[in-house]
């Protein structure tokens, strides 16, 4: 992988050029948090750098919360495309990981038309945490501070500047057409680079320790022997089924399709969420999982067993996203603590 330097300025320049053409996105600072935010064009306030992820991910800039996917059955080649290029920055490892599983979903053997055309047009200029959150445990479920793959550009901040890692093929056109605002990265640069991501990784791992989250990446395991425990129960009592687990999450993507009109009949996409109660009812008005216990145990074994076991991913990333969300201070980390036994 080609690795280049590029200061902070002329990092700036890159990416005031890039919102000529394309729209986009980049981490606005908020309080102690970073807000997806939309770039005017030409326009990139200082230097658009987050320590750690977004209080959002970008999924919904892949897949919208609500789109119209057909007129009357439609096929999908009479759909309007959306071709228009866009780009976002400061996206972090465990957003990138939540890639994997939406590719999985949606790019499969039969592909979302909607979905395909949104990753086509996107290009993705990732960047290394240098902090972390309360909430943040990528290391407990095979995470790392720092994106591996999936990248365009990968951005590792570094003294003056930033080390850039070239990901693809696009990301590399990028660099090309840039020539003179990048160098070639020095050894010593690297060895920060290095120094930096195991220092993160290690004070991540230390918080994880302390706190007693000690299951050790090995969730599928341990979703194996928990079905029957009471715990389910103990954390359902204080669901309100708001769904804002589901909608703040990386790798959710379930969806309702629902049908409006008569004379202009369309057809709607929309996000859905498998902790209502109708999420699950089919014709005829059965639903094998009434019972709200039922449901977050539903979405614990479909992120951290189907996840690994289907799709050879985890389909939580550790973002803690959902600990922030969730108004019953349902927090997946306490309930995987408390199913491994450490109470
Ligand atoms: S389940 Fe929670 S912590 Fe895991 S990826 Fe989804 S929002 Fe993030
Ligand atoms: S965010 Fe919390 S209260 Fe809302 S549906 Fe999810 S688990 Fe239930």
């Amino acid at each position: 992988m080609p690795l280049y330097f590029v200061t902070e300025k002329e990092w700036c320049a890159f990416l005031a050029d890039l919102s000529r053409a394309a729209a986009l996105y980049y981490p606005e600072p908020s309080g102690d948090d970073y807000q997806l935010t939309r770039a005017g064009e030409g326009m990139v306030p200082g230097a658009p750098f987050s320590r750690y992820r977004m209080v959002q991910s970008f999924k919904p800039l892949l897949f919208e919360p609500r789109v119209k996917v057909g007129d009357y059955f439609a096929p999908a080649e009479e759909l309007p495309r959306m071709q228009n290029p866009q780009a976002v920055i400061g996206v972090k490892g465990c957003d990138l990981k939540a890639l994997v599983v939406l590719d999985f979903v949606f790019t499969g053997e039969v592909a979302d038309p909607f979905y395909a055309r949104n990753r086509e047009r996107t290009i993705i200029i990732s960047s290394d945490c240098t902090a972390f959150k309360e909430t943040c445990f990528c290391t407990c479920v095979g995470g790392k501070p720092f994106p591996e793959k999936g990248f365009d550009l990968n951005a590792s901040p570094v003294e003056g500047g930033y080390v850039i890692h070239v990901g693809s093929p696009r990301g590399q056109g990028l660099v090309e057409r840039h020539r003179d605002l990048f160098a070639p990265a020095t050894e010593d640069l690297l060895r920060q680079v290095v120094k930096d991501r195991e220092r993160l990784t290690a004070q991540l791992d230390e918080q994880q320790r302390m706190r007693g989250y000690l299951w050790g990446g090995k969730t599928k395991e341990l979703m194996e022997r928990v079905y029957e425990s009471n715990v389910w129960e103990e954390e359902a009592a204080r669901c309100v089924e708001c769904g804002a687990c589901n909608f703040v999450c990386p790798t959710c993507h379930c969806f309702l399709l629902s049908d409006h009109g008569r004379e202009t009949f369309r057809r709607m996409r929309n996000w859905d969420s498998c902790q209502y109660k109708g999420f699950a009812r089919v014709g005829g008005g059965a639903n094998p999982r009434p019972e709200l216990y039922q449901r977050l145990r539903n979405r614990y074994e479909k992120k951290l067993h189907f996840g690994p076991v289907v799709m050879g991913v985890n389909g939580c990333t550790g973002c803690g996203r959902c600990v922030e969300a969730c108004i019953g201070k349902i927090d997946l980390r306490e309930v995987l603590k408390k199913l491994s036994g450490c109470r």
